[in-house]
């Protein structure tokens, strides 16, 4: 059932919006309501003035979408980028309002980036990006309102500076405005690891669907920064053989099982993936392609489309990146029986471990790694079982079933409180 136009496969927020159809219509979802749960809240373009290191005064265009704040305040990362676009925020926002609600957090859904590509910034441009950014923001962000988290670029210590820049305006220390925060900040324990721990558990959970055992799958990982290379860790850890991993310079390929500590270590001196010793190269997008069981995109958007869905081998996809499958590659995925596990439940675990961050903060009270990880199973858990039940319940795909679950959540909520006017 194509319901995207060709032309308009790569617009992500067009992506988001036909699964959204799909789903609220399954649903029976009024039409005003879908009108309203599809559109968001609030659109903020800033403009950021920075004097370069070099003395050049540059400015940068910023954006932060707020798309739903029904369920709670906004949740979502900061993204720095040269390919940021307005389409691209404003689905990653709506997403972030489905995912929160996929796993039950009351939180809504935002999300925020700037145009820039951090690689080429020097620490202090990316301080001064990031300070301004957020003063501009003052007015919308805060621990009741928005809270923002790191995302592709950005990193802990960008979110200490969102932090203290916050803290200063408000005139207290206010560690509760963002998560993915320093543990010395109030961050949390486990946050670092909660995308990949997450998805690990999506795969535990996919394979006892489906009968099958950890030693015998063939994982190949697709991004090696935060996400990919937490998940290649746990899941190496767990017995499970990775055989085929890349970064953006290039892929590794080693039919009888990379050696993940040694990969590791070779991606912290080298700055990148390819090179490491034993292992055929290959290129960055070829590793979508090899002989594997599970495929774990985890790096970039529109990385399944149309175009190479028929080239995929992997009988599982754990979708640890944003968006990485168009809605056209969905139906073909579908006809091969591909089980594909959605970015709105696979790679909950990092919204799941803010949540814990925002609550730990605001009670002022730290609790163990072990704590945190198995509160992210259980809520983990719970969820990847609410939508496979879903999906059977309703005859869909677990995408489908994973939105209308998400829908079915921020509606009731909506309804309840009404239209303010
Ligand atoms: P990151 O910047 O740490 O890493 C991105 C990785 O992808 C890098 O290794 C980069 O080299 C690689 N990459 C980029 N383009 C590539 C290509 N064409 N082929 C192969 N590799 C490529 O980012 P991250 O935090 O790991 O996020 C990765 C994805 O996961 C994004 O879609 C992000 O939105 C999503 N995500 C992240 C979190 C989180 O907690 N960090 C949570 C949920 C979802």
């Amino acid at each position: 059932m194509a319901i995207i136009a060709a032309e308009k496969e790569l617009l992500v927020y067009e992506n988001m919006g036909v699964r959204f159809d799909r789903a609220a219509s399954k649903l029976g979802l009024d039409k005003g309501f879908q009108h309203v749960l599809r559109t968001p809240t609030k659109e903020i373009t800033i403009y950021i003035p920075v004097v370069m290191d070099n003395g050049a005064i540059e400015v940068f265009v910023g954006y932060r979408v707020q798309h739903s704040l029904v369920r709670g305040p906004g949740k979502g990362g900061i993204r720095y980028s040269p390919d940021v676009t307005l389409d691209e925020i404003r689905a990653l926002a709506s997403w972030m309002t489905w995912k929160c609600a996929v796993v039950n957090i009351p939180f809504g859904g935002a999300k925020g980036g700037v145009i820039c590509d951090p690689e080429k910034l020097s620490r202090r441009e990316l301080e001064a990006i990031t300070r301004r950014y957020t003063a501009e923001l003052l007015a919308d962000l805060g621990p009741e309102r928005d809270v923002p988290a790191p995302d592709l670029g950005t990193d802990e210590q960008v979110m200490a500076w969102v932090m203290d820049t916050y803290s200063m305006h408000v005139r207290q220390a206010t560690t509760a405005v963002v998560t993915g925060k320093p543990i010395e900040l109030g961050g949390s324990r486990g946050r670092r690891e909660a995308t990949g721990r997450g998805c690990l558990i999506a795969c535990d959970r996919a394979l006892r669907k489906l009968g099958r055992k950890r030693t015998q799958q063939r994982v190949v990982i697709q991004g090696f920064g935060n996400v990919g290379s937490v998940t290649a860790k746990l899941m190496h850890e767990a017995g499970y053989k990775i055989v085929g991993v890349s970064d953006v310079h290039g892929g590794l390929y080693n039919p009888k099982g990379i050696d993940v500590p040694k990969l590791l270590e070779h991606v912290q001196q080298a700055q990148q993936v390819p090179g490491l010793a034993g292992c055929d190269a290959v290129g960055a997008d070829e590793v979508l392609y090899l002989e594997c069981d599970i495929l774990v995109p985890a790096a970039v958007e529109n990385v399944i489309t149309s175009r190479n869905a028929d080239r995929i081998k992997a009988k599982i996809i754990v979708e640890a990146a944003n968006g990485p499958t168009t809605a056209l590659a969905d139906e073909i995925l579908e006809e091969k029986k591909i089980f594909v596990v959605p970015d709105i439940l696979a790679n909950a675990g990092g919204v799941t471990v803010s949540y814990f961050e925002w609550v730990q903060d605001r009670m002022g009270y730290f609790w163990t790694e072990a704590m945190v990880n198995e509160r992210l199973e259980q809520m983990m858990v719970a969820s990847f079982d609410d939508v496979c039940s879903y999906a059977e319940r309703h005859d869909v795909s677990l995408r489908i079933a994973a939105y209308m679950l998400a829908i079915d959540r921020v509606a009731f909520a909506l309804k309840l409180r009404g239209l303010y006017a």
